[in-house]
C-alpha cells in the first residue's frame, strides 16, 4: 500500500486525526498554508475527482459538510473558509488520495502547489 493517506487512514503513518466516521475522516495538514488546514478524505481509496461517479455523490456532499463541521470546531464558520479539491496534475494534486482542503485564518492570499 504505497497511499500516504491510506497509510494515515491505517495507523501506519502519523497523523493528527480530528474526526472520523464510517465514510470519511478530517485530519491536519503536514504543510499548513493558513492557521487552519484540515483535509477530509474518503476512507475508501478513490485516487481523485476523476473516479468519481454518480453513486458517490452523497460521499462528496458528506466531505463538504464535514469540513462545514470542522469549520465550525475550528472557530472559522462565521469569518469563513475555503474549500479546495486540486485533480490531476495541472489541478496542483501531488497525493493521489482524493481530498478537501479547508483553509481558513491568518494569511491574506492562499497558494496550492
Ligand atoms: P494536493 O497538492 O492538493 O494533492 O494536497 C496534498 C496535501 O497533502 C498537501 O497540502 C500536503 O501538505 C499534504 N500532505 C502530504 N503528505 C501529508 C502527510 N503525511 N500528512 C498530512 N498531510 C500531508
Ligand atoms: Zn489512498
Amino acid at each position: 500500500m504505497s497511499c500516504i493517506f491510506c497509510q494515515i487512514l491505517s495507523g501506519q503513518a502519523p497523523g493528527t486525526i480530528l474526526f472520523r466516521d464510517e465514510l470519511v475522516t478530517a485530519f491536519r495538514d503536514a504543510h499548513p498554508i493558513a492557521s487552519t488546514h484540515i483535509l477530509i478524505i474518503p476512507n475508501r481509496h478513490i485516487v481523485s475527482v476523476n473516479e468519481l461517479e454518480e453513486k458517490e455523490a452523497a460521499l462528496l456532499g458528506h466531505m463538504i459538510l464535514v469540513a462545514k463541521q470542522m469549520a465550525e470546531i475550528e472557530g472559522v464558520a462565521e469569518k469563513g473558509f475555503r474549500m479546495i479539491i486540486n485533480t490531476g496534475p495541472d489541478g496542483g494534486q501531488s497525493v493521489l488520495h482524493l481530498h478537501l482542503h479547508l483553509i481558513a485564518g491568518k494569511r491574506a492570499r492562499f497558494t496550492l502547489g
